[in-house]
């Protein structure tokens, strides 16, 4: 389902026009309009979901073959050094655009940019304690 105010939906569904670099039956890829660095992609699904948590699981499954696919277009193609895979769900974790995207961002040497947290320094009772709450 297509949702009326959403960006995404009218940039996936070819509504609005954006640098396609693929395309399917299920997504497109564009380039971002603010790119970490060169050849910077949002692979992004037709149909919409705020989010990872609402994404149905039989579209969720087809997310990284096509990323798969992408990546060794953008190595071969770019030249890049590596590649960072982003996904940000809920405002908390920096998404802006409520509509499922994976950020595809090449990397170079000396791109100058950092993807990068602060390491925390938990105690082995502390990830015993994480643990049991994921799993019990
Ligand atoms: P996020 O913060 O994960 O929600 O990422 C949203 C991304 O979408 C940002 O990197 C923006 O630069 C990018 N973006 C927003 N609007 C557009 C647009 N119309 N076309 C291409 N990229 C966009
Ligand atoms: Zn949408």
């Amino acid at each position: 389902m297509k949702k009326d105010d959403c960006i995404f939906c009218k940039i996936a569904n070819g509504e609005i026009p954006s640098k396609t670099v693929y395309e399917d039956e299920y997504f497109r890829v564009i380039l971002d309009l603010g790119p970490a660095t060169k050849g910077h992609a949002l692979l992004i699904p037709k149909e919409h979901a705020d989010n990872l948590y609402e994404l149905p699981e039989e579209l969720a499954a087809k997310v990284l073959p096509v990323a798969k696919k992408v990546a060794a277009g953008m190595r071969q193609k770019l030249q890049c050094d590596g590649l960072n895979l982003v996904q940000n769900n809920g405002e908390t974790a920096g998404q802006t655009v409520m509509h499922f995207h994976l950020h595809m961002i090449p990397r170079y040497e000396n791109d100058g940019q950092q993807i990068e947290w602060v390491p925390g320094k938990p105690s082995q009772e502390e990830l015993e304690a994480i643990k049991k709450q994921l799993t019990e």
